[in-house]
C-alpha cells in the first residue's frame, strides 16, 4: 500500500459528481434529479463494533472472474446474514456465454435454491461474474436523496439510514448498477452494505467468507500489509461502467469487454 493510493482513495471519497459525469448518467437514463449529497455522520442506531474506528480503515471489494464457478454459495450467505426477502439481491452472479458468432447470452441464477439452470446449447466461452453494490466514491444514490438517508462513511462505504429513508426510490432510480431496491415490508431502500456489522468487528463480509474459490475477496487500503492492498499494487484491475464517472469500489480482475 503506496501513500500515494491511500491519498488517491481519500481524494476519490471527498470527489462529489462532476456535471460532466452527471450528463453522461443521464445519457445512461440513470439518474433523476440530483438534490443532496455528502459524507453525513452514521446514524445513531448503526450496527458498529463498540471500538471501531472509521478512520483508520478503507475498505475495497476485488473479484477475480478466472476463480467464479457460478456456485451462488455467496447470495445464500448473503440471504442468510441479511435476511434479504426473496426475489430481492443484494448481490448476484450472471452467467456469461458466448457463442461462436459472437452473440452473448446473459442469465442469472435461479430465486429460490439460487443455482444456474442447466444448458445445452454450443458456446465458445462462458463464465461468471459476481455483481454487487460498488460503493462508489462519486455516487448517484447519495447524491439524489432528497433527505440524505442515503450516505458515504469516512471508511468507504455506501449505507442507507433505514430511521431517515422515506422510500421515494429516486436512488433505486439513479444507481446504473440495480443495485438498489426497496424492502417490500419495510419501503425503505435496501442495498448491500459490505456486512458493515460484521467487517467493524473484524469479520469479512458473508459472501467472501463463504466463497469456496476466493473469487471474492476483501481487504483494508489502510493497511499496507492487508494482502489486498499489495494485490491491487501488483495487479491491473478494471471496474463495470467506469466511463459513468462513479468511481466504483469493486475492483474486477480478468473482466471480459461482453460484461455490462
Ligand atoms: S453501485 Fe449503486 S447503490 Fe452502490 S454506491 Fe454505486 S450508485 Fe450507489
Ligand atoms: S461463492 Fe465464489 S465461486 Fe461461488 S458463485 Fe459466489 S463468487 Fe463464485
Amino acid at each position: 500500500m503506496t501513500r500515494r493510493r491511500d491519498d488517491i482513495a481519500l481524494r476519490e471519497t471527498e470527489a462529489s459528481f462532476s456535471r460532466r459525469d452527471l450528463l453522461k448518467l443521464l445519457a445512461s437514463g440513470s439518474a433523476l434529479l440530483l438534490v443532496h449529497c455528502g459524507p453525513v455522520p452514521p446514524p445513531p442506531g448503526e450496527k458498529r463494533g463498540a471500538s471501531y474506528d472509521w478512520t483508520k480503515h478503507y475498505w475495497v471489494y476485488v473479484v477475480d472472474i478466472s476463480k467464479c464457478i457460478g456456485c451462488c454459495a455467496c447470495m445464500r450467505a448473503c440471504r442468510a446474514e441479511n435476511d434479504v426477502p426473496e426475489g430481492y439481491h443484494r448481490t448476484w452472479i450472471e452467467r456469461y456465454r458466448i457463442r461462436k458468432d459472437g452473440e452473448v447470452l446473459i442469465d442469472v441464477a435461479q430465486t429460490g435454491e439460487h443455482v444456474f439452470a442447466e444448458v445445452k446449447d454450443e458456446v465458445e466461452r462462458a463464465y461468471f461474474v459476481p455483481k454487487i453494490c460498488n460503493h462508489c466514491t462519486a455516487s448517484p444514490c447519495t447524491q439524489v436523496c432528497p433527505v440524505g438517508a442515503s450516505y458515504q462513511t469516512k471508511d468507504g462505504v455506501v449505507l442507507v439510514d433505514d430511521k431517515a429513508c422515506v422510500g421515494c426510490g429516486y436512488c433505486v432510480q439513479a444507481c446504473p448498477y440495480g443495485t438498489r431496491y426497496l424492502h417490500p415490508t419495510t419501503r425503505v431502500a435496501d442495498k448491500c452494505t459490505l456486512c458493515y456489522h460484521r467487517i467493524t468487528r473484524g469479520e469479512k463480509p458473508a459472501c467472501v467468507a463463504m466463497c469456496p474459490t476466493g473469487a471474492r475477496m476483501f481487504g483494508d487500503l489502510k493497511n499496507p500489509d492487508d494482502p489486498i492492498t499489495r494485490l491491487l499494487k501488483d495487479t491491473r484491475t478494471r471496474f463495470i461502467k467506469a466511463e459513468l464517472g462513479t468511481k466504483p469500489k469493486c475492483h474486477y480482475i480478468g473482466l471480459d469487454e461482453e460484461v455490462i
